[in-house]
């Protein structure tokens, strides 16, 4: 690929819907972490070495199961308000860096209750510490909470109660994920999402990170009617989801190396974005975990560029549209689409050629 195209791609102010906050924990921090905490999380301090391997994929593994077991480090760690606040202003700053105007940034707060902080404290360290990131930083945050397939529906209920005084504070909407394996059916926690409903969150979808997963895909798509979903590229192979999810206008944010880390393609040329996007099904990029999957966005548009998965007119275009389904306020998301417009008015590569006169 030429050098213009890269430079261009990390030029781009990017939107990015995808992205977790337990999966940007650097090396050298959880080094400083672990030493803060007397190493008392393992036999032996750990090298720089050692803690790369257990915090950034190195190869390709066998399994969503396999990927996550990468969030047990930082499930041990992120346990204090320090913790979460340094992570949190991590993350913005990287994604600043990278040229991110917007982004959407989740985690699972009563994932970090196991040494003594509720879960209003740490949503409020989060939402502190993201909103005087995002500031200094100047990209948009907004937060998605995540329940858990492993908790109870009483335990994900819980949760929404406690983040329901949050919302529209820069908390803006919900999710469900963890492992697929264990806890294959979202539908058995339907109150789950109803009540979010009720609560006005917007409503996500962690789903389709096995194979063959697109039958169940469907099913819970139509019952529980996301917003959005994250990952699903599943989708593609069937038609019919694929005419619902455009009519529906439920955007599918993709992931494709973390899709590819975790065993469900063996390569870029395979992943079926381009099908998804021919199908006019509503798609953005994300990359999910940018430490854990050792990637900026601004890489991933590049990987996509690299194998012909899309042009350079429609990655800008996924782009806009990934603004257009962001759980934004209005005036927030049309100033900033202003903004995408004006940048990009005088690059003809990031224009699309006018539709066809029928
Ligand atoms: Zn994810």
């Amino acid at each position: 690929m030429e050098r213009w195209m890269a430079d261009l791609c990390r030029a781009m102010p990017k939107v990015e819907l995808h992205l977790h906050l337990d999966g940007a924990l650097r090396p050298k921090t959880a080094l400083d972490l672990s030493a803060a905490r007397q190493w008392r999380d393992f036999e032996t301090p750990l090298s720089y070495r050692q803690m790369h391997s257990k915090l950034v994929v190195g190869h390709p593994l066998a399994s969503q199961g396999e990927l996550l077991s990468y969030f047990e480090i930082p499930g041990l760690l992120l346990q204090t308000e320090e913790a979460l606040r340094r992570i949190t202003r991590e993350l913005v700053w990287e994604k600043a860096a990278d040229h991110v105007c917007y982004c959407e940034i989740r985690w699972a707060p009563q994932l970090h209750t196991a040494e003594g902080l509720t879960t209003r404290q740490v949503v409020e360290a989060v939402l502190e510490e993201s909103a005087s990131a995002s500031r200094q930083a100047g990209v948009i945050v907004r937060l998605i909470a995540v329940g858990m397939r492993t908790h109870s529906l009483g335990q994900n209920l819980k949760m929404l109660e406690e983040i329901a005084p949050f919302r529209g504070k820069g908390l803006a909407g919900v999710d469900f994920a963890g492992p697929e394996a264990k806890a294959p059916d979202a539908l058995e926690q339907e109150a789950f999402f109803l009540r979010a409903r009720e609560l006005g969150f917007a409503i996500t979808l962690h789903c389709g990170e096995m194979p063959g997963s697109a039958p169940r895909l469907a099913e819970q798509i139509r019952q529980l009617r996301p917003a959005r979903v994250a990952h699903g590229p599943g989708s593609a192979e069937d038609p019919v989801l694929c005419a619902f999810l455009r009519e529906q206008d439920a955007m599918l944010d993709l992931c494709p190396t973390s899709n590819l880390q975790a065993g469900l393609y063996p390569d870029y040329e395979s992943y079926p974005l381009r099908q998804l996007v021919e199908a006019g099904v509503p798609v953005s990029i994300s990359t999910d975990d940018s430490v854990l999957s050792n990637l900026t966005l601004s890489d991933e548009y590049i990987n996509l560029l690299q194998v012909g998965q899309v042009d350079l007119s429609t990655l800008w275009r996924l782009n806009l549209n990934a603004l257009g389904h962001a759980f934004l306020e209005p005036e927030e998301k049309a100033r900033l689409l202003f903004r995408l417009n004006s940048w990009a008015s005088n690059i003809p590569e990031l224009q699309s050629p006018p539709a066809e006169l029928q």
